[in-house]
């Protein structure tokens, strides 16, 4: 059974169709890569799987029972946790209080307690490790460099320890050692079994983490292939559209 599984997706912005019929699925304990060009709806779908967006039409499965997500907290009780494109950090709060934010024990005013703090420390961990030195986690947001907010952001979403992450663009600002250090934890993520959905438009990055990859092409789904078995340019021929899908 797939665990996340988007189907016949339709979302409109005023005159403007960012999604028409897009449909994808992702087994348990996959990486799989959304392409597509520019405008071609990866981040709108993003958004629909984490209800930070209302879908016109179709469905959304998890664990193949259809789920209507209208927040964040419906998203993490099915184990969803997700790093948009956009940052959403709190500037004038700290790292810790970002990462921390909206966390039951913390909206009871527990953020001082050790555990607390232990968990925003061991989500930076891996991002601590390849810059050579700490990110205090006292240290205000808005004085950290773009790829320093980038790393609060994904270690927010791991303190949810979800089963499925997404990440649209989180690599954007990242250097290569950060990015090999937020591909380790995609790889210790799939290798507990859990889910990963990663948008991004460097090939080199997909081919380098994902198992599969869904192609989107103007807000419809133009294939899923297996990385192993398709060529860069196979790949890129299906994002603009010269191509048919293989069968
Ligand atoms: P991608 O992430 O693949 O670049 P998006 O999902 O961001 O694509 O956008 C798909 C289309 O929907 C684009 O034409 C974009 O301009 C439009 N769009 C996305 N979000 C909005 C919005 N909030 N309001 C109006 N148009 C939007
Ligand atoms: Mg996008």
């Amino acid at each position: 059974m797939p665990h996340l599984e988007a189907v016949g997706i339709e979302k409109r912005f005023g005159g403007v169709v960012a999604l028409q019929g897009a449909s994808f699925e992702c087994r348990p304990g996959e990486v799989h890569a959304l392409l597509g060009a520019n405008g071609s709806g990866k981040s709108t779908l993003a958004k629909i799987l984490t209800g930070v967006v209302a879908p016109d039409a179709g469905v959304v499965k998890v664990d193949g029972r259809q789920v209507s997500i209208s927040g964040p907290s419906d998203m993490y009780r099915l184990g969803i946790a997700a790093v948009y494109q956009e940052l959403s950090l709190v500037p004038q709060l700290s790292v810790a209080e970002n990462i921390l934010l909206g966390h039951e024990r913390v909206r009871h005013g527990l953020v001082d307690e050790p555990a607390t703090w232990r968990l925003a420390a061991e989500c930076l961990e891996p991002f601590t490790r390849s810059l050579g030195r700490r990110l205090p986690l006292h240290l205000v947001v808005a004085e950290l460099s773009p790829a320093e907010q980038q790393m609060v952001e994904i270690a927010k979403a791991l303190s949810r320890r979800p089963r499925l992450l997404i990440l649209d663009e989180a690599t954007a600002s990242l250097r290569s050692r950060e990015v090999d250090a937020l591909f380790e934890v995609v790889r210790r993520l799939r290798a507990e079994g859990s889910t990963v959905v990663f948008i991004s438009h460097r090939l080199e990055e997909v081919y380098r983490v994902c198992d599969r990859a869904t192609v989107l092409r103007n807000g419809q789904t133009a294939a899923t292939v297996s990385l192993s078995a398709t060529t860069p340019d196979d790949l890129l021929r299906l994002m603009v559209g010269d191509v048919e899908a293989p069968a």
